[in-house]
């Protein structure tokens, strides 16, 4: 019976093309005397396979056991068909007929073969900035269509050698249908360039890079998905040249790092930091710092954390192994535009920051930048998804095809719903930047061409004023508008693959409320197809709308004057002083006559006015900033202390009243208590405020989202406390909690409309 011939068609669907995933159906096939083909489809990897049963039966337990590292089966159909005639296997040529599913593969980091290959010297490849493999390498920037072939990708205008040519058909190399394979005789190559003229070309281009980067010059570098524009991070006056070219005031530089092991000298490092670092996606990590490192003070002021990676690309190996230091790898953009791609373009855009350009020319089809991660509760969680994991996310397959949601306003993403999972695009950034509107836009485009126009329905956000809704409005397609914090609590339920009701609590900076003011301090009821806002906190005037966004102080001024009424314009407090005059008058007829002053329930918002109380902040020069000042000192001190918020349950939806906590922050303020002592019983407050109103709900199932949970301190207390108190709590690790999340949690409430 097990020695009867059979014949099966399987489709295997997930992360299975551009992984090695065919020469290894290949060899498993060879080594078990099995005959058929397999080849890529726009579906993902089709296979007919005939043989013994007993065979078949050890091939199909293979299949799955030993697939690729970097692969990840989502499903396979099997079925059974008429025996053939035929004596070997084969990899046929991709099949193109069918639905466009199968997904952008990300970018991979440097796999230890091709590493060890580079510092050969008796290799081909030896110092070779652009060594690939099955395993790792370009995939996402690279890739101009589906299916993943050399042609639709921007290796086609390279001619592989002969050697090149041999691995590619060699089913038992590792380079076996490697697309981006190449080498120093037939591949890309480096160059490099002052404004004006060509210095030096192959490796001379890098160590020329590396003398201007130790002489403290700023040097942009074409990498990956972009360009990043290095500099000494022990040069600190080098690093504020960076900072005043790229207008770019106090937000943290990320480091690229020459070894894990420098990484471990210099920062705490636990396992599941380390194996981040290392893996293939190879994100920036942000790591605790350690004192007395040398590292310049200007990288990231104010910080207890470092944002660190490792060389993820050929080209920042040797980089970096001829540095042998940390260097500043910030994204070769000006302030929030999309990073830089192109080297001619980037010449005369960065000219008036970089010093030196090394680039190559192998084309980037799409921009990228790095993703960033950080370790909470011994997890990874994303804070930004971008390299190594764009594009694809199998795990969610309950959602309806064809639906396009075009997320928030800032950290903007957009995704689309296919039959096999939703794809979700690289961070766009903020849409308000013509270029980053642009971005949008050829994204868009880019899923339209790619995905042969199946979009069927627009998700937006509710707020009338993004450029994602006026977008929405001008496509004639059904459209249907989520509100914003809805949105966030579906991303979270969906990563955690939660149904029934939850109770969702969303805290971020802002986001537009079914009653038209802004929300972002919100406790949602969730059914499974509605929600309705159970608590929120009481709303202040934002004065100057936007403006307020930016200046703290004008959140303190609010709060305080609900609390003190007219006295407060006499204050001596730091944040009143640090208004002129004239200033405070303007403001103060803005409160009274409530001009420009939109109101808010913002929990975002609400640190920013506590940070301009305590004087750690009036004015910021980028998204969170105070906020990230108050965690850094509530988490020097170990504290149960906490504030009080009121909890009016009268009416519904419930109000949190803060007056007696500001009140409290005052008298604390002017007892001359330490501001990190009062930082943490800031956060311990809305820790205990949290808790009492999931008691009040009763809901067993409790998700966290919203920019605010990236808040270590705050979403660390609020997980314990509320698994101490009986919850079952969920919060995000996949995919980023704050904006960058909006279009998931779109798709999932346009899908429950549907369904
Ligand atoms: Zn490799
Ligand atoms: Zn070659
Ligand atoms: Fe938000």
């Amino acid at each position: 019976m097990n020695n009867l011939e059979k014949r099966f068609a399987l489709t295997i669907r997930g992360r299975v093309q551009g992984v090695g995933f065919r020469p290894f159906v290949y060899r498993l096939a060879q080594q078990l005397s099995l005959t058929g083909w397999v080849s890529n489809s726009l579906q993902g990897v089709l296979i007919e396979i005939q043989g013994k049963e007993i065979d078949l039966e050890k091939f199909f337990t293979l299949l799955e056991q030993d697939s690729p590292p970097n692969s990840e089966i989502s499903s396979i159909e099997k079925h059974a068909l008429p025996l053939k005639t035929e004596e070997n296997f084969l990899i046929a040529q991709s099949n193109l007929a069918g639905i466009k599913e199968s997904a952008i593969l990300p970018d991979l980091a440097t796999c230890q073969e091709c590493l060890a290959e580079i510092f050969d010297i008796n290799n081909r490849r030896y110092f070779y900035p652009f060594t690939n493999c099955v395993n790792c390498g370009p995939r996402f920037s690279i890739i101009e269509n589906l299916p993943y072939d050399r042609n639709n990708t921007t290796m086609k205008d390279f001619l592989m050698c002969q050697e090149c040519e041999k691995e590619y058909f060699d089913p038992s190399n590792r380079r076996f249908h490697a697309q981006p394979n190449a080498c120093h005789t037939c591949g890309p190559q480096l160059a490099f360039y002052d404004s004006n003229n060509l210095l030096a070309t192959k490796i001379e281009a890098i160590t020329l890079a590396v003398t201007l980067i130790k002489e403290g010059k700023i040097i942009a570098i074409k990498s990956t998905g972009g360009f990043l524009l290095i500099v000494d991070a022990s040069n600190k006056e080098a690093i504020a040249k960076l900072r005043q070219r790229k207008n770019r005031e106090e937000k943290p530089f990320a480091l690229l790092y020459p070894s894990l092991d420098l990484v471990k000298k210099h920062c705490w490092l636990s396992d599941v930091e380390s194996n981040s670092l290392t893996s293939a996606i190879a994100p920036i990590v942000l790591l605790k710092q350690l004192d007395g490192i040398n590292i310049a003070d200007n990288v990231a002021p104010n910080s207890n954390y470092l944002g660190i990676m490792l060389a993820n690309n050929p080209l920042q190996h040797l980089l970096m192994y001829l540095l042998e230091a940390p260097v500043v790898a910030t994204s070769g953009n000006i302030s929030d535009e999309p990073i830089c791609i192109d080297e001619k373009e980037a010449i005369s855009y960065l000219g008036s920051i970089a010093d030196g350009f090394l680039v190559h020319n192998r084309a980037i089809v799409q921009a990228i930048d790095d993703s960033i991660v950080q370790v909470v509760l011994g997890k990874e969680m994303l804070l930004r998804r971008a390299r190594g994991y764009s594009s694809l996310i199998t795990e969610f397959t309950d959602c309806s095809s064809g639906i396009l949601a075009l997320g928030a306003q800032l950290k903007n993403t957009v995704a689309f719903s296919l039959e096999n999972g939703i794809y979700l695009s690289q961070h766009l950034g903020d849409l308000h930047n013509k270029k980053a509107f642009d971005n949008f836009q050829k994204t868009i485009t880019k899923i339209n061409k790619v995905y042969d126009n199946k979009i069927s329905n627009i998700v937006h956000d509710l707020h009338p004023e993004y450029l994602s809704t006026k977008y929405a409005q001008s496509q004639s397609l059904n459209s249907l508008a989520v509100q914003h914090h809805y949105a966030h609590a579906l991303a979270c339920m969906a990563e955690n693959q939660l149904t029934g009701n939850v109770f969702a609590v969303v805290w971020d900076g802002s986001g537009y409320g079914t009653d038209g003011t802004i929300w972002g301090g919100e406790f949602l009821q969730i059914t499974s197809n509605k929600f309705s806002r159970f608590a929120h906190l009481k709303q202040f005037p934002l004065i100057g709308s936007e403006k307020a966004i930016k200046e703290p102080r004008r959140v303190a001024l609010a709060l305080l004057y609900e609390v003190l009424g007219e006295e407060i314009f006499n204050s001596q407090l730091t944040c009143i002083q640090s208004f002129t005059e004239q200033e405070l008058k303007i403001l103060k007829q803005m409160l009274k006559n409530k001009i420009n002053a939109p109101l808010t329930s913002s929990v975002g918002r609400l640190f920013d006015g506590v940070a301009s109380i305590l004087a750690i902040e009036q004015k910021c020069s980028f998204e969170a900033q105070a906020a990230i000042k108050m965690e850094n000192l509530a988490s020097k001190v170990d504290t149960k202390e906490s504030y009080k918020f009121i909890i009016c349950k009268k009416q519904s939806p419930i109000i949190i009243d803060w007056k007696e906590f500001i009140a409290n922050i005052l008298s604390d303020l002017s007892n001359l208590i330490d501001i990190k002592l009062i930082s943490a019983k800031f956060h311990n407050a809305l820790v205990n405020m949290l808790v009492e109103i999931a008691k009040l709900v009763g809901e067993k199932q409790v998700v966290l989202s919203g920019g605010c949970f990236q808040n270590r301190y705050l979403l660390e207390k609020s997980v314990l406390a509320l698994v101490q108190a009986g919850f079952s709590v969920y919060w995000q690790q996949k995919l980023p909690s704050n904006d960058g999340s909006i279009a998931i949690g779109q798709i999932v409430a346009a899908s429950r409309v549907k369904s």
